[in-house]
Formats: C-alpha cells, sequence, structure tokens
C-alpha cells in the first residue's frame, strides 16, 4: 500500500494565538517500510501522524492510500477503514482499565464484528513475551508489558501500516529497547509497513529510513546536527 501525503498542513487556533504545527509536508511511504520520524518535543511530530492515520483533518493538503483519497471518505468509512488498515500504538498505551490483557487484544476484532485468528493471536502473544499475562488486567503488568499489550491489540486485525507515537516515551530505557527491539522483530517478520515516531536518536537509528521534522517542516534523511535533537 502506497501512502502519499502532498503539501498537507495543519494550522491550530486562530488570530494571534495561530500555531502552523505543519507546514506542506510532503511524503511517501512504500509498502514494508520501516521510517523513523524524528524531531524535539512540539516540533509537530504527532499531528503528522494523525493527518498521516486519518484521525486528524488537515488544513490544505492531500493524502491518498493506493490513489483513493483519504479525507474525502465519510466519517463512518474513514472509521472502518482505520480499524482494517491501520495500527496505532500510543505513548499512554490506552488500554482499557477493566479489560483484561486478552480482551484488549482482542478490541479492535470485537468492535469488528469479527473473529480471531487464534493461531495468529498465539504467534503474536509469544513474539512479543505476553503469553502468561494474558488473564492480567493493566493495572497488574508493567509499563512495557502494557505496551507489548498495546502492541497485539495494534496488529490483531492485521494491519498494513502500524503508526507509533513515542512508543517509548513512557518506559525506562531498558523496557523501552525491549518493545523496540520487539516492534522490529515483527516488522521483520511480518512485513508490515512502520512508522515510528520519536524524539530519541537511538530508536530513529533503527529504521532504514530516517524523516525529520523541525518547527512544522519536514525533510528527508539525517539532518547535520541531528543527533541533537
Ligand atoms: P510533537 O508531537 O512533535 O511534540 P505536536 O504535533 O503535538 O508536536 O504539536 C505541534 C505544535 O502544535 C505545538 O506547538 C503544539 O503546541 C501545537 N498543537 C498541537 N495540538 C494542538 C491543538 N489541538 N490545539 C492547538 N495547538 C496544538
Ligand atoms: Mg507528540
Amino acid at each position: 500500500m502506497l501512502i502519499k501525503a502532498e503539501n498537507i498542513s495543519k494550522v491550530y487556533g486562530s488570530g494571534a494565538s495561530q500555531v502552523t504545527a505543519l507546514h506542506r509536508a510532503n511524503l511517501e511511504i512504500a509498502s514494508g517500510e520501516f521510517l523513523s520520524i524524528m524531531g524535539p518535543s512540539g516540533s509537530g511530530k504527532s499531528t503528522l501522524l494523525h493527518l498521516l492515520s486519518g484521525l486528524d483533518y488537515p488544513t490544505a493538503g492531500s493524502l491518498s492510500y493506493d490513489g483513493q483519497e483519504i479525507y474525502q471518505l465519510r466519517d463512518r468509512e474513514l472509521s472502518a477503514f482505520r480499524r482494517r488498515r491501520i495500527g496505532f500504538i500510543f505513548q499512554q498505551f490506552h488500554l482499557l482499565p477493566v479489560l483484561t490483557a486478552r480482551e484488549n487484544i482482542l478490541m479492535p476484532l470485537l468492535l469488528d464484528k469479527k473473529q480471531a485468528d487464534s493461531a495468529y493471536f498465539d504467534e503474536l502473544t509469544e513474539l512479543l513475551g505476553i503469553r502468561d499475562r494474558l488473564a492480567h488486567l493493566p493495572h497488574e503488568l508493567s509499563g512495557g508489558q502494557q505496551q507489548r499489550v498495546a502492541i497485539a491489540r495494534a496488529l490483531i486485525a492485521k494491519p498494513d501500516i502500524i503508526f507509533a507515537d513515542e512508543p517509548t516515551g513512557n518506559l525506562d530505557s531498558k523496557s523501552g529497547a525491549e518493545v523496540m527491539r520487539m516492534l522490529k522483530n515483527i516488522w521483520e517478520k511480518m512485513g508490515r509497513t512502520l512508522v515510528v515516531i520519536t524524539h530519541d536518536h537511538r530508536i530513529a537509528q533503527m529504521a532504514a529510513r530516517k524523516v525529520v521534522i523541525v518547527d512544522g517542516v519536514l525533510s528527508e534523511g539525517e539532518q547535520k546536527g541531528a543527533e541533537v535533537l
């Protein structure tokens, strides 16, 4: 699946409080790529991710998935598209506290009235090292385990593309490194497209392709001085 963003911009607010969070970004993401988007806090990373994944609308510009203009879909169509084709991993995990790990993982399928592929469920939970944690509630799990449950949930519907917004931002460096290693391993094994947003250059280094964003302006490749971000 080819994702093509053309001149997408996002302006928040109006008048004196107006903020241009993203300025005319152009980006193409090919199927199977592992891309990192790095930039300092407030540079527009989350804004870009929300626009690329159809979670929010841009102020200007267009976004297509395999030639299909995403922002022209109706709300319901767009939600269904996101549920089936896109997986999200957030910094704050966003697990439902009253559901067990297993129930959290299966939630996207439930919303889509689909059955789980049990072999795939087993493979995912094995790869993520959470098979013996499935009956636990989120508060009974460590941060790293919660994020691994969230990764399984992001992948359960077999999406084409996974967007992760600072997936290790709430973890200590050891469990963060473990989460990234597993995410990369899943990418290698399953051949999905992976887009990881980070302000950590060690994480950005793990990706084959690197994009940098500074003050809402996107540029391709390693930037001089990017290591100090
Ligand atoms: P990052 O994820 O890189 O930290 P964001 O995309 O969250 O950056 O934010 C980029 C800029 O847009 C920041 O200046 C932020 O304050 C502003 N911003 C983000 N979301 C909103 C919003 N909903 N309303 C107003 N300003 C926002
Ligand atoms: Mg952010």
